[in-house]
């Protein structure tokens, strides 16, 4: 049987809901994101872009480039209602639906042919559902398998409806550059371009060597991708309670320094295991156990996503403040509740954006060389200095 699957991307998506809910802001260059002069830009509307501001652009020059710009915080809670629509028009076309972000997602439509008439007409209606029910534009690709799906949904936006065939992938591809296939970036694409190649078709014919000596143990993986191959499933999300670790020491501790220690240590791990899954989470709770086996939970909720190291700890560390501590610590746990998945949202604020590169950085580290590779206070120099780098 023919797989088929669905990618489906919403067009510029905070900026829509902004217009959606304020149509005066129609035909406006309206861009969302960090408000004080050190944010960026989190989505900008396609007339913004005319003026050459797109997302991830610090807010002072898309203030520079397009000063008539209308400026907005943005509304996360506003954002998920309408992402929760959105999903659920998917569920009711699909079984199997794997949201990749707020605005986002892959739906296998493989034999649904006597359901729909054919995976195009199923494409056709999810749009058309989305334009009726939600009243915004989606982004669909249609093709064998989730990379060429991705890649086609990007091709033709907005509004964009695009179909790859199986007999076609390969010609399809074959003059798009090597940075479309997902984790080729710019170090690896010069390092082909070195040897002459700069599109997918000839990366799909390499010499065997030297996609070893670019990509090591991914090598294969690569090949494939050029080929227009990826046999990974699409992965319906069966969502957890919680995620968490706790440890029991060998000695009691006894002051709430070496407590906060091992909660940084514990925030690493959890923040790890987070990401790894894709969840972010909302409600945080410490667990203490006394040297008498009495224990005691706290818990904190936040209004924003809880992914990054930093925001698990501050948030364990401000419950510890409330725990009392006359006798020693046997157990320290720490769990993130209220999980969703996807990227974890921020508006947009440089903080944000510098605490999801230095979660990147160690979840790579972690990734390659185990989780004790950093922990402790030596992590934000380590990766200070792989910033540098
Ligand atoms: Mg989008």
């Amino acid at each position: 049987m023919v797989r088929w699957i669905m990618h489906v991307d919403m067009d510029a998506f905070f900026a829509a809901v902004e217009v959606l809910d304020n149509p005066a802001l129609r035909g406006l260059p309206v861009i969302v994101g960090g408000q004080s002069l050190r944010g960026v830009v989190s989505t900008c509307s396609y007339e913004a872009r005319r003026y050459g501001v797109h997302s991830a652009m610090p807010m002072a020059l898309a203030h520079k480039l397009c000063p008539e710009g209308i400026y907005l915080p943005g509304r996360m809670e506003r954002y998920k209602e309408v992402s929760r629509q959105i999903m659920s028009i998917f569920h009711d076309l699909s079984p199997l639906v794997e949201q990749l972000s707020i605005d986002e997602a892959f739906l296998d439509v493989s034999g649904m042919e006597r359901l729909y008439g054919g995976p195009e007409q199923a494409g056709r209606l999810a749009k058309r559902r989305i334009k009726e029910e939600v009243g915004l534009t989606a982004s669909v690709g249609l093709a064998p398998n989730k990379f060429l799906a991705k890649m086609a949904s990007d091709l033709h936006k907005p509004d964009g409806f695009t179909v790859i065939t199986h007999e076609h992938a390969r010609a399809f591809i074959a003059p798009l550059p090597v940075t479309k296939i997902f984790g080729i970036g710019a170090a690896a694409q010069k390092e082909l371009l070195q040897v002459g190649i700069d599109c997918i078709g000839q990366l799909s014919v390499a010499d065997a060597g030297v996609l070893r000596r670019i990509f090591g143990k991914n090598a294969e993986r690569v090949r494939l991708l050029a080929c227009g191959l990826d046999d990974r499933p699409v992965t319906p999300d069966s969502e957890p309670k919680s995620i968490g670790r706790e440890t029991t020491f060998e000695r009691d501790l006894l002051d709430k320094e070496s407590c906060r220690r091992h909660i940084l240590e514990l925030s690493g791990m959890v923040g790890y295991r987070l990401r790894r899954k894709g969840y972010y989470g909302h409600t945080l709770t410490l667990k203490v156990k006394y040297t008498d086996f009495r224990t005691i939970t706290r818990s904190i909720t936040s209004e924003s996503d809880i992914s990054s190291d930093e925001d698990i700890y501050a948030l364990a560390v401000r419950l510890l403040e409330q725990v009392p501590l006359q006798k020693g610590v046997r157990l320290l746990g720490i769990a993130v509740a209220g999980l969703g998945s996807g990227q974890p949202l921020g508006l947009g604020f440089e903080e944000d954006a510098k605490r999801q590169r230095r979660s990147d950085v160690t979840d790579k580290l972690k990734a390659r060389f185990g989780e004790q590779i950093i922990f402790l206070g030596a992590f934000s120099l380590i990766v200070i200095e792989l910033e540098a780098c």
